[in-house]
């Protein structure tokens, strides 16, 4: 296949993965998106394969078995993977994306002639600087990854862990990166080329290690960017058209999906790229107190009570609604409410869940219909108008501490005002906090009423009663 062929196969391949973005911005066309991803992805993937094919029997079995491997385990995960474990896979992804960055600027390194990128028996300097950058930022985004997947899939607190004098050992790390990319450069030397990755593997833990549970969703879709901009710097150096349009594709919208979801926290964007942001009193807040205050308690035959006699109903999902996979129940309640006459709309906070779009995606699959269902800008004004606030596993993005509270961790961060309508319906199992680990004093509130249980059993129960 000639060089233009590949290119333009390249392009088309890139123009379907804009398609797919394009898709995956809605519901409705999410899963054409999908498609058009995976089309793309097996046109990249054929191109390199007849454009350079591999060289030998040997190599071809190789390319196979990692396709084979790679994708068989990729498949099994995915279709096994709850909707509630998609964070974390999400993040023990990017970790290989990181790393397989890493693999190919060594391989690079150690065969350049297979690249074309010698003169004169030496790397281009630029192709060196690219393998550096790509190597750099794929092993920060692999150790980063793997920190983010342990906090997500709680095998490691989510609380930030501050270490002393943080800031100024990542500027020492940044500088010696910095300078060991210039000595790489001019001496071409692979002890540096292992000393960039072994500094960066370092840089990239000590940034996510600080960072605390509530703003993962940013880290996740940081580091999702930063495996972009690694693979895209690899393209460079292998000349390769479809790693350069992809990786840069992914770095930009991972950046531009971190930049909307830091405005919405109310974070700033710098801190989040240098770590550590939270800040440092998140470290020192509080979630371990047992709480004693009393709390009003309802049954379901209560909740269907106050809401068959609403006017105005607003629903507020949260974790604990994925955890239960209460969707279905909700939407069959729902309905039994409008037929009473009960206008019911659902309340979406920009990080409720664990992912964004978290539950989006649950009320989609679940038919709801897509005009009831508000981001927090559009509905939170409508909260002092309704009767009812029906919080169904939300916790954090309903605290108020967010607004009052300097040292919570979640400070900052825009919440859905449920305590401003005449009542509020708390669905949860206990007492228990949310992801950040903070108290939320609307349990407490007089015109709060908790509804104990898990979410599907409670809503279950309201829709007998209903
Ligand atoms: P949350 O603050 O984590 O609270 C979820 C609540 O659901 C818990 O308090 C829990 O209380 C309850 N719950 C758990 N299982 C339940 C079940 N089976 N039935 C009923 N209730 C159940 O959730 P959120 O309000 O959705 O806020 C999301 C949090 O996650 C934010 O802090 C956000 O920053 C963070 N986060 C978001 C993303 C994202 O991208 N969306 C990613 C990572 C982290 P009980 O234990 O008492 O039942």
């Amino acid at each position: 296949m000639s060089e233009n062929v590949s290119s333009l196969l390249y392009i088309v391949a890139g123009v379907l993965f804009i398609m797919a973005l394009r898709g995956l911005s809605h519901p409705t066309t999410s899963r054409q998106g999908n498609l058009y991803g995976m089309i793309g992805m097996a046109l990249a993937v054929l191109t390199t394969l007849v454009g350079h094919p591999p060289a030998g029997l040997g190599a071809w079995i190789l390319v196979l078995l990692g396709l084979g491997i790679g994708g068989g385990a990729g498949a099994v995960i995915a279709k096994r993977v709850p909707m509630t474990a998609m964070p974390q896979l999400v993040a023990a992804f990017h970790s290989l994306v990181g790393l397989a960055a890493v693999a190919g600027a060594a391989a690079t390194l150690y065969a350049p002639q297979a690249v074309g990128i010698l003169e004169n028996g030496h790397i281009h300097k630029e192709s060196l600087f690219e393998m550096a950058l790509g190597a750099a930022i794929g092993a920060i985004t692999f150790t980063g990854s793997v920190i983010a997947f342990a906090k997500l899939d709680g095998r490691m607190s989510g609380k930030p862990i501050m270490l002393p004098q943080r800031h100024a050992i990542n500027i020492a790390l940044g500088i010696a990166l910095v300078v060991l990319i210039a000595v790489f450069i001019g001496n071409e030397s692979k002890l540096v080329f292992w000393l960039i990755v072994l500094l960066s593997f370092t840089l990239g833990g000590l940034l996510i290690i600080p960072i605390g549970g509530a703003d993962m969703p940013v880290v996740v879709s940081m580091l999702n960017s930063y495996s972009g901009w690694a693979a895209a710097g690899i393209g460079f150096t292998l000349g390769n058209l479809a790693l350069i349009i992809t990786g840069s594709l992914v770095g930009s919208s991972g950046a531009i999906l971190s930049y909307i979801m830091c405005k919405a926290m109310n974070r700033s964007f710098i801190s989040v790229i240098l770590g550590g942001f939270g800040g440092d009193s998140a470290a020192a807040a509080g979630g371990d107190q047992v709480e004693t205050r009393p709390v009003k308690q309802g049954s379901a035959d209560d909740a269907a009570y106050i809401m068959k006699n609403a006017e105005r109903v607003i629903i507020v999902p949260g974790y604990g609604m994925a955890v239960a996979q209460a969707q279905h129940s909700l939407r069959e309640m729902v309905d039994l409410l409008k037929k009473e006459g009960v206008e019911v709309k659902y309340a979406i906070h920009p990080v409720a869940g664990r992912m964004p779009g978290h539950m989006n995606v649950l009320l989609a699959e679940a038919n709801v219909p897509y005009d009831e269902v508000f981001e927090l800008e559009d509905i939170n004004g409508e909260f002092p108008q309704a009767d009812v606030a029906f919080v169904i596993g939300a916790n954090d993005v309903t605290n108020p501490a967010a607004k009052t509270d300097k040292a919570s961790p979640i400070y900052g961060m825009p919440i859905l005002d449920v305590e401003k309508a005449k009542t509020v319906l708390f669905i949860k199992r206990g007492m228990g906090s949310g992801y950040a680990g903070v108290e939320n004093e609307v349990f407490f509130r007089d015109n709060t009423m908790m509804l104990f249980g898990d979410a599907k059993k409670v809503v279950d129960s309201i829709v007998k009663n209903l």
